[in-house]
């Protein structure tokens, strides 16, 4: 199912490109084609502010406490590795249809980075749409 994504930025923490918009295509298989089931559930991902992501000094420091700066393009973010509690061994939620899953759970990767380039085996596809075509 191919789903076109309106309501986040298309590029955090940059200007807004006016030429399109991303869609998102597939659904979730618990990365099946990796080695870490549910493997979105197994960090946090934030996007940080360029200056700070460029700060030698700072960036040893978020490493001193286990976190990773990874760039998407121009857009630094900092990967947290915090297990969520809910998640099963074999990638399965166990919050799974109860009113305790957080709803952005169901609603899957909101941004082109939090797929395959934080998580190689994520099955959703991310396409930029332009509408200039
Ligand atoms: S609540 Fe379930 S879907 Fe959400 S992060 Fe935790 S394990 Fe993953
Ligand atoms: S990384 Fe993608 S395929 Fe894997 S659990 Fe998260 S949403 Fe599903």
């Amino acid at each position: 199912m191919r789903q076109t994504l309106t309501l986040f930025e298309s590029f955090p923490g940059r200007t807004q490109p006016t030429d399109g918009y991303w869609v998102r295509g597939g659904s979730c298989d618990q990365c099946a084609s990796g080695g870490i089931p549910g493997e979105c559930c197994t960090k946090l991902v934030f996007p940080v502010n360029p200056t700070a992501a460029r700060n030698p000094d700072l960036v040893h420091f978020w490493e001193l406490h286990g976190i990773e700066i990874k760039w998407w393009g121009d857009l630094p973010l900092a990967i947290v590795p915090l297990r969520c509690q809910a998640l099963a061994p074999n990638g399965d939620c166990t919050l799974y249809d109860t009113p305790e899953r957080p709803e952005i759970c169901s609603t899957g990767p909101l941004n082109p980075w939090a797929g395959k380039p934080l998580n190689p085996a994520c099955s959703y596809e991310f396409a930029w749409s332009s509408i200039l075509k």
